[in-house]
């Protein structure tokens, strides 16, 4: 497949600056890092998002656009080596695994694109040479990458400020083995404010699935990670005040900026649209947004798990049960690894949409989700707390009904209910690891769903806080984020950061 070209670049010299972005293939690490290299393009700085070809499919409707309006941003795509893993052809990205049980085989395809990426790099001599990596920070491997390259590496993992203070805190004093039972409640020491929680609530790192071990491969991330230069967060500064200013404390030459909510830097509809996937059809669409405009403003609740959610059929019937009962107008994302065909045969037999037509829409697949967020009739997000979906039920103003599933989407439930004010749980009591959803069955009954709907949609009284809170953070999101803002800045900060480096190796190099 073709990539988009880089728009046409002058002579360059070692002053040039040129970032080099290497992201996790999982829709939840993608698509934030493309929206990275869109924002630091904005500042005349070439950016290569190093990806392969099913994933270029994924965003290139996105880089295309960025470079029709002038923006240095590229693609290298290098093929991959799904076969030589052990992986079906063309699983190129966690949410196509068939199995969790692949993971090591995912990663250990990723760990092959390396050569090919440092050979494409060296290569190639129209362009400035790297002056930085920006990688996810589970690639390991991108460390030694940038160590052979003699350039710095800065760390991105879609994660919060208080999640990356959780688990440092975690991860020093250990609190969780000193003897609470799984679901005793114990407390994070050193954050902030008093945050306490189970062992059973806590991500893989410290609370291990039972059916894939993978502990080897966290603690290599997790030492690479701590030899970055920097660390960049999809948050902004005034969301999580107290946790930055904790975090850079503790993170390497205090060197961690907040420059999101990244989303936002999607502003028209197309955009929005594509975020993702290229392929989400302007028709389609249209449909959609017609639906979301024959209802009152602020009266419809999206519902959406996110994009590696693999919920089983009796646990989405409880969903669905849940939203239709709570008597708001609801959008409702499912997905094929819902065993979307047992959970379609519910559907028709319970003549589900039909009894909910007019007040009902269900999603199969792919979502628009910050283009829907962005619709004037949505009142509420129910999420599966993923950190890029929280940020963006934040920076769309809505309050959130919170169902936390697995990895750290216990702590961003946390931030969301208790540190921002802004959410209702359902009651998700712990996490279910990707791969276990059988183990657990239902967990979470209609019953909870729709009352928290209820108290999320509710117009009166703790309803209007929330409402009135959240529309308050959206409005210092978007702050944030235009010229001037702290998110704009710290990207600045960021892109100076490593012109000094590229500077104080050009002497060197002169010397
Ligand atoms: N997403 C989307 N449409 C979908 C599902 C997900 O646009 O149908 C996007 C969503 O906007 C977010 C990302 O995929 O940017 C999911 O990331 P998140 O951290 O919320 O959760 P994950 O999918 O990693 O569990």
């Amino acid at each position: 497949m073709a990539s988009p070209n880089p728009p046409s670049l002058r002579p360059w010299t070692w002053e040039d600056l040129h970032f080099v972005l290497i992201p996790l293939m999982c829709p939840g690490h993608l698509i934030p890092m493309v929206d990275i290299a869109c924002l630091i393009a904005q500042h005349r700085v070439l950016v290569t998002v190093a990806t392969t070809p099913a994933n270029t499919a994924r965003v290139q409707a996105t880089v295309i656009r960025a470079t029709a309006l002038g923006l240095p941003i590229r693609i290298l795509e290098v093929e991959f080596p799904a076969k030589q893993a052990g992986l079906p052809e063309g699983c190129e990205n966690v949410d196509a695994l068939p199995s969790m049980a692949l993971v090591r085989n995912f990663m250990a395809a990723t760990e092959m694109l390396r050569l090919p990426i440092e050979r494409r790099i060296r290569e190639d001599a129209a362009t400035p040479p790297p002056s930085c990596i920006i990688s996810d920070r589970n690639l390991a491997w991108t460390a030694d990458l940038a160590d052979d390259l003699d350039i710095p590496r800065v760390v991105f993992d879609g994660m919060s400020c208080f999640t990356h203070l959780c688990m440092h805190n975690l991860q020093l004093h250990k609190p969780h083995e000193k003897g609470a039972g799984r679901s005793e409640l114990f407390t994070v020491p050193e954050m902030p404010r008093r945050v306490d929680f189970t062992v059973a609530q806590l991500p893989g790192n410290f609370n291990p699935p039972s059916n894939i071990d993978i502990q080897d491969i966290r603690e290599r991330t997790r030492e690479s990670a701590e030899r970055a230069h920097a660390v960049i967060i999809n948050s902004f500064d005034e969301l999580e005040l107290e946790y930055i200013g904790a975090y850079r404390k503790v993170v390497r030459g205090g060197r961690a900026w907040c420059v999101g909510p990244v989303s936002l830097c999607n502003k028209t509809a197309v955009g929005m649209r594509q975020r993702g996937n290229s392929c989400t059809a302007a028709d389609e669409t249209a449909g959609l947004i017609a639906w979301l405009d024959s209802h009152k403003p602020g009266s419809v609740i999206y519902a959406c798990l996110g994009s590696l959610n693999r919920v089983g059929p009796a646990q989405m019937m409880e969903m669905g049960r849940g939203l239709e009962s709570s008597r708001s107008p609801f959008v409702w994302v499912i997905r094929g690894a819902n065993r979307g065909e047992e959970l379609d045969r519910w559907l028709s037999e319970d003549q589900f949409e039909e009894r909910n037509r007019g007040r009902g829409l269900v999603v199969r697949g792919w979502a628009p989700q910050v283009l829907i967020l962005s619709h004037p009739s949505i009142g509420g997000f129910l999420t599966h707390c993923g950190w890029n979906s929280t940020l963006e039920g934040v920076a769309a103003g809505v309050p959130m009904v919170t169902w936390p599933l697995f990895a750290e989407q216990f702590f961003n439930e946390k931030v969301v209910v208790e540190v921002l004010g802004v959410g209702v749980g359902v009651g998700a009591e712990e996490v279910i690891h990707l791969g276990e959803e059988d183990k657990y069955g239902v967990t979470v009954r209609a019953e909870a769903i729709r009352d928290a709907v209820v108290k999320v949609m509710s117009g009166g009284g703790e309803g209007a806080e929330r409402r009135r809170r959240a529309r308050e953070l959206a409005k210092m999101a978007a702050e944030a984020t235009e010229e001037g803002g702290s998110s704009a800045l710290n990207m600045r900060t960021l892109i100076d950061y490593i012109k000094e480096q590229r500077q104080a190796q050009t002497s060197k190099r002169i010397k």
